[in-house]
């Protein structure tokens, strides 16, 4: 039964939802109110036929959501506004992935340490200024400066699934060498992930993410934005990940996985269902 809370489900139309994005949208809808929106701001990866099979899919699995549901690419501006307030805190980075493989190389044996965006970002052009940035650098958060302006040694949250009764906390340290300086503007995209998803949470008033626990790490780079943009911090719930039978987690190209193929082979809505434990 739904409760008070409003939720939403956040899918990128880079494939078919699979049982795994049924669960997610199933358990958004369980907990309140839930919104739909259309994560699309990796234009080149994104395709129309997808954005209309999330519809299709979630209206035949029984959903409904206020129309038309947001789509990220409409919300540049948001996005800009939201970059320009975290401006004094930002850098402009040049370094492409082989760059900071190198850099991190040096002083390493072994592998190197890698957080929610993969590799942990080492720092070398922490010391730019914007005004000289190229059209083709990415925006950073320093995340030293950030837990300055904040006055903060740590960020945490509460989540309901995982020891509810406890905030999960990273330390200053911690992010820094968990985590680091996280991007902010991709290139060519004027916006992340991490800025969107805050930026959109805060105006679609979400009051409770759920989403799959893959994501938890990234919730301490959300909470740490939601301070620094005074936006409301929501409730967490980070569930459970479907896997396959040989225990890996569905991924967009487990097409034999995808609602769809269900779909065409009979299976009803409570078929579903009852795949993903419901
Ligand atoms: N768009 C993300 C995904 O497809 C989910 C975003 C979120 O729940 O914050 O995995």
């Amino acid at each position: 039964m739904a409760g008070g809370a409003v939720t939403r489900f956040a899918p990128s139309p880079t494939g078919l939802l699979h049982l795994g994005h049924a669960f997610s949208a199933l358990t958004a809808a369980a907990h309140g109110r839930f919104h739909l929106r259309i994560e699309d701001i990796d234009r080149a990866r994104c395709k129309p036929e997808f954005e209309a099979a999330i519809y299709d899919d979630l209206a035949w699995l029984g959903l409904d959501w206020p129309r038309p549901a947001m789509r990220q690419s409409d919300r540049l501006p948001a996005y800009q506004a939201a970059l320009a307030r975290l401006a004094p805190l930002t850098y402009p980075c040049r370094c492409r992935r082989g760059d900071i493989r190198a850099a991190l190389s040096a002083p390493q044996e072994g592998a190197l340490p890698a957080g929610p965006d993969g590799l942990i970002y080492p720092g070398t052009c922490r010391h730019r200024d914007l005004r000289d940035a190229d059209p083709d650098d990415v925006i950073r958060l320093d995340v030293g400066r950030a837990f300055d302006a904040l006055h903060l040694g740590s960020i945490g949250f509460r989540d309901r699934a995982i020891l509810p009764d406890c905030d999960h906390v990273l330390t200053r340290a911690q992010f820094l060498d968990g985590i680091g300086d996280v991007i902010l503007s991709r290139r060519g995209m004027g916006t992340s992930y991490h800025l969107a998803v805050v930026v959109d949470d805060a105006a679609q008033g979400v009051t409770l993410v759920t989403r799959g626990k893959d994501l938890f790490d990234s919730t301490f780079i959300h909470v740490m934005l939601q301070r620094l943009l005074d936006l409301p911090t929501p409730a967490y719930l980070h569930h459970r990940l479907i896997r396959d039978d040989a225990g890996i987690r569905l991924a967009k190209r487990d097409d034999a996985r995808a609602i769809r193929h269900y779909r065409d082979k009979g299976a009803t809505p409570a078929d579903v269902r009852r795949m993903v434990g419901l």
